[in-house]
């Protein structure tokens, strides 16, 4: 598909306000064109509060409307999402004020190196429209007609090519995220797969007795969804292969939960809502393969799994006290139906691992992403993400990178550290367990409750024989974006694909 029809209107680089085309002026920097400077003193000189709220008013010298929409007064410890947000705010008093054709002037930054690219992302953000409104209202597909963009470097081509590419990955993941239960099911997400990424190399998992034998805890949470035909759970497997040899292999894993009701451990008290956003790793897996396919990297070679399965709760539901054998060959003993994130990408993981040593793929670097817990919400507060490296991972100083271009790219993430006492917490209580897959608590409630799960991916997927000690350490990041994918309702982020994309690709 070409990433034009990703797009959320057309984007154009304008030389010269006057001859933009555009309806309305955004500006968010308080430095303004020297037709403003004058207007902009006079409105200061009355208006308190004109440097700290978002003002539309008439410029009489550009004979044009302004959206005025101030970056925050910066402290220490602002960082480059002040100008993402400005921007986002400013086209979205445009979008209010009825204006189809805006032109943002995209400020540099002496502190934010990054601050052009972000400024365009930001506004890109807020022309998102739900997959669901625009196919069923199409009038509705676009908030605006065209975005111009008048950036003040020789790189301006370059900025706004690399933000198109950025978006249509984060349109893919968006899509995904935001779907409902029913338009983002896991058949109805390989259909979109199909015909966004048609050019990977694809493999789909949908057999109910493949899925039993080389699946098995996948196929435990999908057991109760199975029973209805458009429910049924699939892994989809994607892989980029890049034309040179490749000096690094990516695999990830996404969790693509399109509906968590906790299953037989039901999600009771009114919790439940907002949970068709627990797809929102495998939706940011499968728009990092968008960036990947758009950018096309001559040397590293991607593999991707979308495990895509709803949680659901019937007669045939799996319950807490079963006993399951990991592909891996780990004894499992369920402890709680609502950990299911966990269950549904090990064995895709272990997968992963296998492939890697099968095929003595060139360095490489295993990921989960999910939308795992309710701790690393309360841990990292919104917004953030958190990066768990294992052992080779860490010593490769990862999450640090990871953690520092997130920073300078919007995307922050914190970095948590595993230890011993993680491990120690899922080990089998009785003869016949080698593994207990969690407590019977909300993982707010458990210490370490966002470390424990990376532990347990690493235990039942075997990655513990693959540590530094071993003959083939392998790298492994899981990732919780619990705190920074949505806070529903709000439209998914996307995060973290541009973040790792800047990093990895
Ligand atoms: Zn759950």
């Amino acid at each position: 598909m070409g990433i034009e029809r990703l797009l959320p209107c057309s984007v154009k680089v304008a030389k010269l306000i006057q001859k933009s085309s555009c309806d309305v002026l955004c500006i968010i920097d308080r430095q303004v064109p020297p037709e403003l400077v004058e207007q902009f003193g006079e409105c200061r000189a009355f208006d308190k509060a004109f440097d700290s709220v978002v003002s539309c008013f008439k410029s009489q010298q550009l004979n044009l409307p302004v959206v005025y929409s101030p970056i925050q007064e910066l402290s220490d410890y602002h960082d480059v999402r002040t100008y993402q947000k400005a921007a986002a705010k400013s086209l979205e008093r445009a979008i209010k004020a009825g204006f189809k054709s805006p032109l943002l002037l995209v400020p540099a930054s002496k502190r934010f190196a990054n601050a052009e690219l972000c400024t365009v992302l930001g506004a890109l953000d807020q022309l998102y429209v739900p997959i669901q409104l625009r196919e069923d209202v199409p009038e509705q597909a676009k908030r605006i007609a065209q975005l111009s963009l008048l950036i003040e470097t020789p790189r301006a081509e370059d900025i706004i090519k690399e933000a198109l590419v950025l978006e249509s990955g984060r349109m893919v993941a968006r899509d995904i995220g935001v779907g409902d239960p029913e338009r983002m099911a896991p058949p109805r997400v390989e259909d979109y797969v199909n015909n966004v990424l048609s050019s990977l190399k694809k493999e789909v998992i949908s057999d109910l007795d493949v899925l039993q034998k080389d699946y098995p805890l996948f196929a435990a949470v999908n057991r109760a969804a199975n029973q209805v035909s458009r429910h049924r759970g699939r892994i989809i497997f994607l892989e980029y292969v890049p034309p040179k040899p490749a000096r690094k292999t990516l695999m990830l894993v996404g969790k693509g939960v399109t509906y968590d009701t906790g299953g037989a451990d039901i999600k009771a008290g009114g919790v439940m809502a907002g949970m068709s956003r627990d797809k929102c790793g495998a939706a940011a897996v499968a728009g990092f393969m968008q960036i990947v396919n758009e950018q096309k990297p001559a040397d590293v070679h991607v593999i991707a799994a979308l495990c895509m399965v709803r949680n659901s709760v019937g007669e045939e539901s799996y319950v807490s006290d079963e006993i399951h054998t990991s592909r891996a060959g780990v004894r499992i003993r369920v402890g709680n139906t609502d950990a299911e994130g966990r269950m549904c990408m090990a064995d895709a993981l272990c997968r992963m691992k296998e492939i890697a040593i099968e095929r003595q793929l060139p360095d490489p670097h295993l990921f989960t992403i999910a939308t795992l817990t309710g701790h690393a919400c309360i841990s990292a507060g919104d917004g953030y993400s958190i990066a768990i490296d294992n052992s080779v991972a860490q010593k490769a100083g990862h999450a640090r990178l990871l953690q520092e271009t997130g920073q300078s790219f919007g995307e922050p993430f914190e970095v948590s550290v595993l230890r011993p006492d993680d491990f120690d917490f899922n080990k089998g209580k009785v003869i016949g367990e080698d593994i207990v897959q969690a407590n019977n608590a909300p993982s707010t409630r458990t210490p370490r409750g966002h470390q424990i799960p990376a532990a347990f991916l690493i235990q039942v997927t075997g990655l513990d024989k693959h540590g530094l000690e071993s003959n083939l350490p392998i790298k492994y990041t899981h990732i919780d974006i619990a705190a920074s994918a949505c806070v529903f309702p709000e439209i998914p982020t996307a995060a973290p694909i541009v973040a790792l994309a800047k990093t990895h690709l």
